[in-house]
């Protein structure tokens, strides 16, 4: 197996509850495929027993299954990279643990690349999360693709296929917290996508919080443009004449009509905006700050604790 066909990757976060459920369905439709595959399993720092699942596993396919452990929590963007750093196939598919990708699909986005893509997207028909996550996700989906000019209809869904040079391209990317479908994007020559079906969890809950859900969209708008800055200088310049209006307003006014001292309260509206829109330049600025901080320390990305393979040099 030094060079399959095909390379899943697939990120693992405490989930015990799924993986059993996931080995059943995923070999089979792998193995229906026909081609050489193997599947890189990323135990992202599960507290659960995944590790102990994904090491029986690895012990009853050790062939076509490769397990890296991670020691710590790094995110499921950090997991797939290091699954891309270790995957040696010429495609390589990417797919979540909890079965909401079902591993059925993986041929339709084979073939799609197999048409001369080298980065095939998908869309869920219909998508099964809470309205809330489904409609939040859709206006993202518009303000990012406003921001960062990167085309991606359906930006949560996971299932994706990367060409090997797309694949060496993101692997010579040391960002740090970062977006695998949109860095993917960047360096696509032609992406295409195909509509996928999409299933609930099959069991265990969603790893992320609301929390984590929006540090993850700042990620994207901030890591993947500089428009945020732009769109904030440029309505610094609109208040700025907008003030300037007011004051050439004022100071008519006081010579013509006579000093003022109403208005106070509009005063106070008009102030906690202002201050609002300041602190919110601020916060923004921080968000870049932040990222620049990040990736200056040259911190390693993740700490692999083990690797789980075959020895190569004989199979090769
Ligand atoms: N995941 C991960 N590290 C994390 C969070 C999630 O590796 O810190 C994995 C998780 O095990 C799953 C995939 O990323 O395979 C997607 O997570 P989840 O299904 O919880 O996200 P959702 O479908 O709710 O967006
Ligand atoms: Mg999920």
């Amino acid at each position: 197996m030094s060079t399959p066909n095909l390379s899943i990757v697939i990120p693992v976060y405490n989930e015990e509850a799924t993986l059993a459920t996931l080995f059943a369905r995923l070999y089979p439709a792998l193995d229906a495929l026909g081609e050489s595959y193997e599947v890189v399993f990323v135990n992202d720092g599960s507290r659960d027993r995944s590790a102990a699942i994904l090491r029986e596993q690895f012990e009853a396919r050790p062939d076509v299954t490769r397990v890296i452990l991670f020691g710590a929590n790094a995110g499921q963007h950090m997991a797939i990279m290091a699954g891309f750093e270790h995957c040696r196939g010429e495609i390589i598919v990417t797919l979540d643990a909890d079965l909401q990708n079902p591993p059925e699909e993986i041929g339709k986005l084979v073939a799609k690349m197999r048409e001369g893509h080298d980065y095939v997207g998908s869309i869920r028909r219909k998508r099964q999360d809470s309205l809330f996550r489904t409609w939040a996700s859709k206006a993202m989906n518009r303000l990012r693709e406003k921001i960062t000019r990167i085309k991606i209809t359906d930006q949560g869904n996971m299932l994706r296929a990367y060409s090997r040079s797309v694949v060496n391209a993101i692997n010579s990317c040391k960002e740090v917290a970062t977006f695998i479908p949109a860095l993917a994007y960047t360096f696509a020559r032609s992406p295409a996508e195909v509509v996928v079906e999409h299933e609930e969890r099959a069991a265990g809950e969603s790893k992320y919080s609301l929390y984590s859900l929006i540090r993850l969209n700042f990620d994207l708008m901030t890591g993947f443009s500089l428009v945020p800055l732009q769109w904030f200088s440029m309505l610094g310049i609109f208040v700025s004449l907008g003030s300037a209006a007011l004051f050439v307003l004022l100071i008519a006014r006081r010579l013509i009509v006579g000093p003022e001292a109403e208005g106070l309260f509009t005063l106070f509206a008009l102030m906690f905006f202002l201050i609002g829109l300041a602190l919110f330049g601020i916060g923004l600025l921080g968000e870049y700050i932040g990222r620049i901080y990040q990736q200056v320390r040259h911190r390693p990305r993740y700490l692999v604790e083990a690797i789980l393979e075959r020895d190569t040099e004989q199979s090769s």
